[in-house]
């Protein structure tokens, strides 16, 4: 067990190590860059310094991603560009956390020797111990930190000085998943160079986070992990089962986090739908979105990812309550050909998933719908291809995803015969984003003359003559842009607030709006008060 810091032991630590400076590289998707927020709120909590300048860090930290080949390499190239920071310049330690961390524990410190740590998903009060910075103890008394000495520790290795906490509330899985590791879903007993313990970590909103989204945008992890067979994937080996966090918890989480001017809270987990059913609830979402969507001063409130049997009638109707959900879905659905689905462990096809398509229209009215697909696995014919094109002609997603097959090591996919040759796989690749751009060019050019409330995030990157911002059918960073050209009778805009636009272009997927006026979203009786949009 690990004992927490004494007053008496303050003073040469402080000494020693004053604001050590840490840099952060944080890689993938949004639930790694809330495990980043947290391991920063963390060392910053404790007392070190974050800065954007990698160059000028005495610790390094790489939070990976290891879902696919491509961001696997991704996060190697990261570690050795970090590392040679750490050779050639002024850092004195690297840490290498997050997913490749779960998958190749060993073999990184083996094969990189300038990697001082490691920090897996599960264990990410372990940043302190790995960079040497020691919690203040009197932060620890008022931190997740004073029910340490009650916590089990998790793992050995160097990032096992400080313990995983158990957060409150953190009781059960659910039954899917305990019968989903004795199908040995979870395994990972195949992976050289991997911890066999699952992470079973999950912050709180008592965990201290630094944000690194723009002011106005925010994302809250409300469950971690996923329990569902998907062959092709290896998320639920990496992340461990499904587990979510208390409602009261996510509610003060989002209530802090409109007290600090956040106005638009994105919610996120491999699966939200499943949100509260290892606590037993039913419509567990649901609940949760009603409940946050009461929350004073959130302008935006939305969820990533829905799996497509979870859209139940309960959800739907909640999101068309409020003015303040964004009307926006994400479902992945990955495939639309039974046979496809059925190997790929998810079930499903292409007539349940239109009738699921057109249940969630008809109850939101003008909701924009995103998914995703995976061109190229195993044994897809044209047929299924083919089948696939056709439920994607007649769906009309107003967002589409499309990803190349990659073959996993340890996912169930790869001992799958009648592999796709990669030339095939990238034919379809291309083929299905090629029809998908003709029906996004029209669904953006049917949005010409109409008015949306836009969320200005800031200058355009490509050019300081425009600025960029996002309606509530544009989730952060994933669907196109709308670009600000004209601001009417305003001097100019500012970042984190909202205007009233009417769309005046229409691109493939990007959109250009003039400002009519700046807006309130979500408030429609202060709208009309204020004579905006009407
Ligand atoms: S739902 Fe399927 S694809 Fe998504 S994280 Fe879970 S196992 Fe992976």
């Amino acid at each position: 067990m690990t004992d927490v810091l004494t007053e008496e032991a303050l003073p040469e630590v402080s000494e020693q190590r004053a604001r050590p400076r840490v840099g952060f590289v944080s890689l993938g998707c949004p639930k790694n860059l809330v495990d980043s927020e947290v391991m920063m709120g963390l060392l910053d909590r404790a007392g070190a310094e974050i800065t954007a300048d990698a160059g000028s860090a005495e610790i390094l930290v790489v939070n990976t991603c290891s879902f696919i080949d491509k961001a696997k390499q991704e996060s190697v190239d990261a570690i050795l560009e970090m590392a040679k920071l750490k050779t050639e310049g002024s850092a004195k330690k690297l840490i290498v956390a997050g997913c490749l961390v779960e998958r190749y524990r060993d073999e990184i410190q083996k094969n990189i020797p300038e990697v001082d740590a490691v920090v897996g998903t599960g264990e990410l009060e372990g940043i302190l111990a790995a960079a040497g910075i020691q919690m203040p103890a009197a932060v620890v008394t008022n931190s997740p930190f004073n029910i340490l000495s009650g916590a089990v520790r998790e793992t050995a290795g160097p990032s096992a000085a400080l313990p995983s906490v158990a957060p409150v509330g953190m009781t059960s899985f659910r039954a899917e998943g305990d019968r989903r590791e004795e199908q040995g879903r979870f395994s990972r007993a195949t992976w050289d160079g991997a911890g066999a313990q699952l992470p079973q970590y999950l912050y709180d909103h008592t965990t201290p986070r630094l944000r690194a989204t723009r002011s106005a945008s925010a994302y809250i992890k409300i469950a971690e992990g996923c329990d569902h067979p998907c062959s092709f994937c290896v998320i639920p080996n990496l992340r461990g089962k499904f587990r979510s966090r208390r409602l009261e918890s996510v509610v003060s989480e989002a209530e802090a986090l409109v007290g600090e001017g956040v106005r638009e809270i994105t919610l996120i987990g491999q699966d939200t739908t499943c949100y509260g059913e290892d606590f037993g609830l039913k419509d567990g979402l649901a609940a949760l979105l009603d409940r946050l969507a009461q929350v004073e001063g959130l302008a935006w409130l939305r969820f990533l990812y829905a799996y497509p049997n979870r859209v139940t009638g309960r959800l739907l109707e909640t999101i068309a309550k409020h003015e303040n959900i964004c009307k926006y879905l994400d479902v992945p659905l990955q495939h639309a050909a039974g046979p496809v689905l059925k190997t790929m462990k998810r079930g499903g096809g292409a007539e349940i998933f239109l009738k699921m398509i057109e249940k969630t229209r008809r109850a939101v009215p003008g909701i924009a719908l995103r998914t995703s697909f995976i061109v190229g696995f195993p044994g897809e014919t044209d047929a299924d291809f083919e089948a696939l094109c056709d439920f994607v002609a007649e769906a009309r997603f107003d967002w589409l995803g499309v990803f190349a097959y990659s073959d996993e090591e340890g996912s169930k996919a790869f001992d799958l015969e009648k592999k796709v040759p990669k030339r095939v796989i990238e034919q379809r690749r291309r083929a299905l984003m090629k029809l998908q751009k003709g029906i996004s060019r029209q669904t953006m050019r049917e949005r010409v003359g109409r008015e949306f409330d836009v969320l200005v995030e800031g200058e355009s990157e490509e050019t300081p003559l425009l600025w960029e911002g996002r309606t509530q059918f544009h989730a952060p960073e994933i669907d196109g842009t709308v670009y600000i050209n004209d601001f009417g009778s305003l001097e100019g805009v500012t970042p984190g607030r909202f205007y009233r636009c009417e769309v005046t272009e229409a691109h493939d997927y990007d959109l250009v709006v003039r400002v009519l006026g700046e807006s309130l979203p979500g408030k429609a009786e202060e709208l009309a008060a204020a004579g905006v949009g009407q």
